[in-house]
């Protein structure tokens, strides 16, 4: 009979999660007062008293705390064999303006309380066992996707650097050099991981939508993240007239011509739809000029936004075709000139077959549902599922979506996902 002991009898630290849970909270409200939802900024106070406190409970269990040029966070597990491809789970501990507590920090806290539980237990795995905690997931600071992961990787574009975060209007050089980071290596381009060297990713992650909550099940496997494609500043050119004294005929009313392209852009989508493809198209933003726009004026300028996701680069390219295809045809008609602006966005990323299963046979294990579904909000896990990295995200139940105070993720559903993403550590990190 095998007598090591076996993944499944180590139980994660979850008492050590709800303390963390508990912490992270009472460290927002101590900066931000109670009752305002979660603020963690990026490379600001929020963000960098989550890693203290992430640090901080490394040490104490004894793990290896390192930083990158970026201030990414490594906490790790030594194993038998150092050289051996590292087992890496992780998210990032930032939240959106008046966000909730879990999205994104669920994910570390769920890899130290499995590293918590092996500590206790006194097993060390075959490999490096590293919690990764991320920085500058959430691009409502920095209009950049993945900044922390993309310098971990050394792919972050110099001139990142030099873009404004949107509150304080001071640089991504200057926040990341108040925190301790080495800007002239991000700058260089200077990796600290490396593909070859990481054996998988794990990433636990609050569902953001309704799928888990309206199946009644607490975990599901995330088959692929969507990319996205985005014009943030995008605006209609047209002209201010009388309203009364202008005929319909002498025209160029911004506020019609972006109205038809919306207009079309459903009827496409809808088409889109009908013929098997999955993406989202959302013009969250519109606005007239309001210094200038009247009751009594046709629109003379309309400033919007634009979002396409998808977890297929062809229909993300498609949809743009369309949208570029409808701007030609409303500026033609009603003598306007769109101006789209700079193009951002992110790749969509598949994630790992084999770790899908591996997830899926750690659900049923324990008796659970295994659903499969897409992410269609961007993670850091795409960044490394791009770098040909085996990564897998496990999402658990959370009612009222993210980026709100009022994500509920019940600390039961917690507990049998971080069971489930222990298992599958201990495969992969060589404990069975
Ligand atoms: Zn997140």
């Amino acid at each position: 009979m095998d007598t090591r002991t076996t993944s499944s009898d180590i139980a994660p630290d979850l008492p050590l999660a709800a303390r963390l849970f508990a912490q992270l909270r009472q460290d927002n409200d101590a900066l931000h007062g109670p009752d305002t939802g979660i603020t963690r900024d990026t490379y600001g106070a929020g963000e960098e008293r989550a890693h203290a406190l992430m640090a901080q409970t490394a040490r104490t269990l004894g793990l290896e705390v390192r930083n990158d040029a970026a201030c990414n966070l490594y906490l790790t597990l030594p194993g038998r064999d150092r050289a051996a491809p590292v087992v890496m789970t992780g998210s990032h501990l930032d939240s959106v303006p008046r966000g909730g507590n879990y999205d994104g920090a669920a994910g570390v806290v769920a890899g130290l309380a499995v590293l918590a539980g092996w500590v206790a237990a006194g097993v060390q795995p075959e490999c490096d066992v590293t919690v990764m905690a991320v920085r500058a997931e959430e691009s409502a600071w920095f209009p950049v996707s993945y900044i922390g992961s993309k310098s971990a990787f050394g792919l972050l574009p110099a001139e990142a650097l030099e873009i404004l975060r949107l509150d304080t209007r001071r640089s991504l050089r200057e926040h990341l050099q108040a925190c301790g980071g080495r800007v002239a290596d991000i700058a260089a381009g200077q990796a600290h991981l490396g593909a070859a060297a990481i054996d998988c990713f794990l990433e636990l992650h609050i569902e953001q939508g309704p799928v888990l909550v309206e199946a009644g099940e607490p975990l599901g496997v995330v088959t692929g993240i969507c990319g996205s494609l985005r014009y943030r500043h995008a605006r209609v050119l047209g002209e201010y007239a009388h309203s009364g004294a202008t005929p319909r005929s002498h025209r160029h009313d911004a506020v019609v011509a972006l109205a038809e392209v919306i207009t079309r852009l459903q009827q496409d989508w809808a088409d889109m739809e009908a013929a098997g493809a999955e993406l989202t198209l959302t013009i969250g933003q519109v606005s007239t000029d309001a210094a200038q726009a009247d009751i009594s004026k046709v629109a003379g300028l309309v400033t919007f936004s634009v979002d396409i996701r998808s977890r297929s680069t062809a229909s993300l390219q498609r949809m743009e075709a369309h949208l570029l295809s409808a701007v030609r045809q409303a500026e033609a008609r009603h003598g306007v000139r769109f101006e789209l602006g700079e193009r951002t966005g992110s790749q969509p990323a598949q994630m790992d077959a084999g770790l899908q299963d591996a997830l899926a046979a750690a659900m049923e294990a324990m008796q659970l549902p295994h659903r499969r579904l897409p992410s269609g909000a961007g993670h850091d896990a795409a960044l490394f599922a791009n770098q040909g990295i085996a990564t897998a995200m496990l999402f658990v139940r959370n009612a009222h979506g993210s980026h709100n105070p009022d994500e509920a993720m019940d600390l039961q559903d917690f507990g049998a996902g971080t069971q489930v993403l222990a298992r599958v550590m201990a495969q992969r990190a060589g404990l069975r």
